[in-house]
């Protein structure tokens, strides 16, 4: 394998670079050969695989994606999230991903006691399934009204609440739980034993991702304080800027695998005696869809560069590329499934249908639409120089 070379550059300089087509050549051929036919069946059964975890982490792609500086290695992150949604996993790959990018994340930057550190090995080794659980019947994007408690006794601490929608809830060994504590929102680190998943969800697509409602009622010590009363929200928006990144390149690849089928389809099928491509207005529409992907990679590749490199506008410039790619996915989806006419709604025909609702919920997951928004619109700067030397005051 060699030296650890850090692809978040690299990914920048140009995709075809060595080390980038080496990584996402063993991702793309354990995925193929590992995680792929579990689809399927979880699909059905609306089960999360554990074994995926397992794979990756058996395989080191956990360790190199979080070797290196404090982001550890970001184009290893887009790149694992790329192929997995090229490869068509939906809530399997999104699983994944909340278990990699927030909640590992999370353990990397906010666990200093050896119990978490010792999570956060058993997570990068795919020996433990982590999930982050924030939302609650009443708390979904306003954080900061989380109820679950966190109250002292004795010498432990006590985490006693219910949480809404924890994904992959029911596979998970630990939970990174945000409870309120006598100061503010805090960060707790749940074992399976305090954890009661109390329905599954019948979500309308995500079905292998297992999202769960999930009773927590635990004694924790010391230890398992990741943040402690008053700093809860702002470690939770540090795990939530990888899983949009995450997400974003998860979308990206799954719109590689609907554009590349819709395309094929345009050359392949005829109506009216030629080929669907000849008809100018598919032709051009899927044109201007492929577009926008470009530039949205594009988008992406750069971000991951200026947030490695530090740069100061990470929130903003990820929640800005997370909102936007979402609902792109969203609409590319729809226009592919589309141009399969009636098999693009019948999922044993294709998967487009399927793609479609899966990725319907990317602009909720990870914090909705508005709530990136907002992220843009509070980093907005006026230049009233500017201004008046344009406009008449
Ligand atoms: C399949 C699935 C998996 C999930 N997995 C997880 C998980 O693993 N862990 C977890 O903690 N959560 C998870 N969630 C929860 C998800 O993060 C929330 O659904 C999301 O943040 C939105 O919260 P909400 O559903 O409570 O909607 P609300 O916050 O009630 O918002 C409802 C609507 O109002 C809009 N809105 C809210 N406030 C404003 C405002 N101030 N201005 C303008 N518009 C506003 C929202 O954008 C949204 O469109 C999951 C959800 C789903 C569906």
């Amino acid at each position: 394998m060699g030296g650890h070379t850090d692809l978040g550059t690299q990914l920048a300089l140009g995709t075809a670079s060595r080390p980038v087509t080496d990584f996402r050549e063993r991702v793309r051929a354990l995925v193929g050969d590992r995680i792929s036919p579990l689809l399927p069946a979880c699909e059905r059964e609306r089960r999360f695989p554990r074994e995926a975890v397992t794979a990756f982490g058996a395989a080191g792609l956990f360790h190199e994606r979080w070797s290196g500086g404090p982001h550890g290695d970001l184009g290893r992150s887009v790149l694992l999230s790329e192929e997995m949604g090229r490869a068509g996993l939906g809530g399997i790959g999104i699983g994944v991903g909340l278990h990699l990018e927030a909640a590992t994340s999370l353990l990397r930057g906010f666990g200093t006691t050896a119990y978490t550190k010792e999570v956060l090995e058993q997570a990068l080794a795919g020996e433990s399934v982590c999930c982050v659980a924030t939302s609650e019947q009443h708390v979904g994007s306003d954080l900061s009204a989380v109820a679950t408690a966190l109250t002292r006794e004795g010498d432990h601490w006590r985490v006693r609440g219910e949480k809404w929608f924890v994904s992959p809830g029911a596979a998970a060994d630990h939970a990174i739980v945000l409870c309120r504590g006598d100061q503010g929102p805090a960060l707790v680190l749940v074992p399976r034993s305090g954890l009661t998943p109390v329905q599954r969800w019948e979500t309308t697509g995500m079905r292998s991702l297992e999202t769960v409602r999930l009773r927590v009622d635990a004694r924790v010590t010391d230890d398992a304080v990741l943040a402690r009363p008053g700093a809860g929200l702002a470690a939770v928006g540090q795990g939530l800027m990888y899983e949009r990144l995450a997400l974003a390149a998860q979308v990206l690849g799954a719109l590689d695998l609907a554009s590349v089928l819709a395309i094929t389809h345009l050359k392949r099928r005829k109506q009216f005696g030629s080929p669907l491509y000849r008809h100018q207005a598919l032709r051009l529409r899927m044109a201007d869809l492929c577009s926008q992907i470009l530039v949205a990679r594009r988008g992406l590749y750069a971000t991951v560069v200026e947030v490695s490199a530090g740069g100061a506008a990470s929130v903003s410039d990820t929640a800005a590329l997370k909102v936007t790619v979402a609902r792109l996915g969203e609409r590319v989806t729809s226009e592919c499934a589309h141009i399969f006419g009636g098999r693009g709604y019948v999922e044993d025909q294709t998967p487009l249908a399927r793609l479609w609702r899966d990725f319907k919920v990317g602009r909720l997951g990870g914090g909705s639409d508005e709530m990136m928004w907002e992220l843009v619109a509070a980093g907005f700067r006026p230049d009233h120089g500017l201004y008046e030397n344009w406009i008449a005051t």
